[in-house]
């Protein structure tokens, strides 16, 4: 038995048919027939080699689909996998619902053939019950791209704070969704003029296209892939603010001592989000309307919705379906 997918053989070559063997079913895992999966920014990073040689790759980890095999959920049952895929299930931060932290952590796309296919087959403990109020295919960005911001402003923000989010795309124009939900007051730093209305739409009462007002800010996301001018936006912190890093940049972020010193400033960064915490993100989303704003497209289009994403022209998010 064959899964049919779209791999890049080597760095930056398109996505082309390919056919592989699966795994064997594990006896904790499940079988899940893909009926969308998000074009992440991720994916192009993976695809182009800036994170190294993973070749071939099956991009895709913002998956839903339908149940086909396993025992923990019954046949059909819609579930959702997001970027990881596996942990030890032992370890110290296994055993306190902190997964994404451990050391054996397996990714759905990296070392593993990922979403851009037909077929699927991971731990059970990574997939996810999608609630019903959620369409497929507007929720599922929400399993990598949600789940990465929601973890940060659960943990660094609360109602009332002022949350910057610099980068407008897949990552960001859900910040501001969940940021807004948590009764934050949110700016948008962009560098798309033509982002103004549907940013304000999201959720951002200000959005701002040049440099951030100083000391303005408690909590700055930055989902942007290019290293900021960090002076500037820690400058833009409040005292003890925290700028919290999750675009995977290639180049070293900069940072001036006296930014952090002067007013007690945190620079952090963070990693999608364990599993307790989507399944939390997932309700938080089906309560609060949060959604992507999504251009679906067919499965045999993931070269050219990759380039799009790759280019920045993606409103807000490519998904594909089978
Ligand atoms: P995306 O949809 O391409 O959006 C990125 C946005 O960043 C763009 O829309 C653009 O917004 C801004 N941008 C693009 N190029 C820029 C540049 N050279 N300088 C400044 N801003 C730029 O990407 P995404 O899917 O949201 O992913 C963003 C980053 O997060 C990627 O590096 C991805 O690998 C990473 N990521 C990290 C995690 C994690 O766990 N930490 C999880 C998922 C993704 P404007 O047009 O508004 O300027
Ligand atoms: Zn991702």
């Amino acid at each position: 038995m064959a899964f049919h997918a779209y791999a890049a053989k080597k760095a930056k070559a398109h996505l082309k048919p390919f056919d592989y063997e699966p795994k064997p079913l594990g006896e904790h895992d499940v079988e899940i027939a893909i009926t969308h999966c998000g074009v992440c920014h991720s994916d192009v990073h993976l695809v182009d080699g800036d994170w190294g040689d993973h070749f071939p790759v099956v991009p895709g980890h913002e998956i839903i689909g339908t149940v086909v095999a396993g025992r923990k959920f019954k046949k059909s049952e819609r579930v959702g996998v997001g970027w990881q895929c596996n942990s030890c299930g032992e370890c110290e931060y296994c055993r306190a619902g902190e997964e994404v932290l451990c050391a054996a952590n397996a990714a759905t796309c990296q070392g593993n053939f990922g979403g851009f296919a037909d077929l699927i087959r991971v731990n059970e403990r990574f997939a996810f019950r999608i609630p019903d109020a959620l369409p497929s295919e507007t929720a599922a960005p929400l399993l990598c791209g949600g789940v990465t911001v929601y973890t940060p402003l659960r943990n660094f923000a609360s109602a009332g704070s002022r949350v910057g989010v610099i980068g407008i795309g897949g990552l960001g124009h859900l910040a501001l969704q969940f940021a807004k939900a948590l009764g934050c007051e949110v700016t948008a730093f962009s560098r798309s003029v033509d982002k103004e209305r549907e940013a304000r739409r999201f959720g951002a009462a200000h959005f701002v296209t040049g440099a951030p007002r100083k000391g303005s800010l408690d909590l700055i996301l930055n989902t942007a892939h290019a290293a900021p001018d960090m002076g500037v936006y820690l400058g833009a912190l409040r005292p003890k603010g925290v700028f919290c890093q999750l675009g995977a940049a290639p180049d070293p972020l900069s940072v001036p001592a006296f930014a952090l010193i002067v007013g007690s400033r945190t620079v952090t960064g963070s990693a999608i989000g364990s599993p307790a915490v989507i399944r939390e993100m997932l309700e938080v989303a089906a309560r609060h309307g949060v959604a992507a704003k999504t251009e679906g497209v067919p499965m045999r289009e993931a070269d050219a919705a990759l380039d799009k994403t790759r280019k920045n022209a993606a409103r807000y998010r490519m998904v594909l379906a089978n």
